[in-house]
């Protein structure tokens, strides 16, 4: 075998990378990450970590960690429809608090000892980064990205780039994984593509939507409603979603982009602060726009000594939160079978046939 710099390069740092990192090496296998920015993400995506995430993270040693970060225990979970924050209820569904589902003697408890918890991937994806620079086996690059690669029979040759410098490198590793979300260059240079349904152009939570994140607690202060998770918010005006972010005054807030109209921090304020229906102040940290409605998967999951997870291979529509919790389950399912090829206990199979 040609000399190998690392055994695994994973590119993109995202929850899936950082996840499939810390597959490898907690188990000692050298591995280097690549991310084209130079932080991890800033604005919150994925709000729900599910059983099998938590499961996860808790055999990762992580899973205390992420509990501590999002809806505080005693917040409850509660889906509720209203016309305004500051309007009529509608409608709700009761749910648990965490500290109700945790507590012990809990029915939920007998599934699993690691329940589903609403925080935010953005905090999460700090708490996975900070644990990879802790691991001697991982080369943790935020700042690089990958601009090519070139397959040979027992190898992968990665071109690298920093980003800051315009430096260039070239990486000898046994296998790249490719976790570089829904433009991930990996899939594209593989010319593998989606199949599926994408974003048919409907009233809501299809097509062209924008995602705002603001900073109200002002909302505390005019909620007509006891308070709860999610937020459903109907009106002859618009249509929106409120998530609850921290349980004292951050809040994600969903809405469909009308035609022609861009995201702009303006009119994310605009929009929740209408949908609020009282004169608070809100703070826009961030507004991003995005694509509801993918039901997308492709028929590969790579080739050859090069594989593909995550966002680069399934894309879902956020209801149901299957995203970033079904790429998590690709990295924890490709790190062993990885690490047991790379370190001989896996037979002589590849690990594609594992
Ligand atoms: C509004 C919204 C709400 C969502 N809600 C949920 C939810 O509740 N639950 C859920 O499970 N999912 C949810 N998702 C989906 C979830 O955010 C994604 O599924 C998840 O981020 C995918 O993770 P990933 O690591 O595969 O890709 P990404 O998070 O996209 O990360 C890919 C990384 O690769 C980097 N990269 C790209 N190209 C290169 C390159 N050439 N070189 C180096 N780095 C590169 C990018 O900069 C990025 O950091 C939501 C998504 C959106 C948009």
């Amino acid at each position: 075998m040609a000399d190998l710099d690392t055994q695994v390069l994973v590119c993109g740092g995202g929850p899936v990378g950082l996840v499939l990192t810390l597959e490898l090496a907690s188990r000692g296998v050298p591995c280097a990450i690549v991310n084209e920015s130079e932080t991890v993400a800033t604005h919150p995506q994925g709000n729900t970590m599910n059983a099998r995430t938590m499961e996860h993270y808790r055999r990762l040693g992580l899973s205390g960690a992420v509990r501590e970060m999002g809806l505080p225990p005693d917040h409850p979970t509660d889906l509720t429809y209203v016309t305004r924050l500051s309007g009529i209820e509608i409608a709700r569904f009761r749910m648990p608090s965490s500290k109700e589902k945790m507590a012990p003697g809990s029915p939920d408890l007998k599934v699993t000892p690691e329940l589903l918890h609403r925080v935010s991937q953005m905090l999460v994806e700090n708490i996975l980064k900070k644990r990879a620079d802790a691991l001697p086996a991982a080369d943790v690059r935020f700042g690089w990205r990958l601009t090519g690669f070139t397959q040979h029979s027992d190898h992968v040759e990665a071109k690298l780039e920093e980003a800051k410098s315009g430096r260039t490198e070239t990486l000898r590793c046994a296998y790249l994984v490719g976790c570089d979300g829904a433009r991930s260059t990996v899939r594209r240079a593989l010319g593998i593509r989606y199949a599926g349904e994408s974003a048919e152009d409907r009233t809501y939570m299809m097509g062209r939507m924008q995602s705002i994140y603001i900073e109200a607690p002002g909302i505390y202060d005019v909620q007509a409603n006891p308070i709860s998770f999610h937020l459903k918010v109907l009106n002859p005006e618009n249509r929106s979603a409120f998530i609850t972010l921290d349980g004292k005054g951050k809040f994600l807030v969903f809405t469909k982009l009308a035609p022609g109209e861009e995201v702009s921090a303006e009119r994310g304020r605009e929009i929740a602060r209408s949908q609020i229906g009282a004169d608070v102040p809100v703070k826009v940290i961030s507004a991003k726009p995005w694509t509801a409605g993918n039901a997308l998967v492709t028929d590969r999951y790579g080739e050859g000594r090069v594989f593909l997870a995550g966002d680069a291979v399934h894309l879902f529509t956020p209801t149901g939160g299957f995203g970033m919790n079904t790429g998590i389950d690709d990295a924890a399912n490709l790190g062993w079978k990885l690490a047991a090829v790379v370190q001989g206990w896996g037979g002589s199979r590849p690990p594609r046939q594992l």
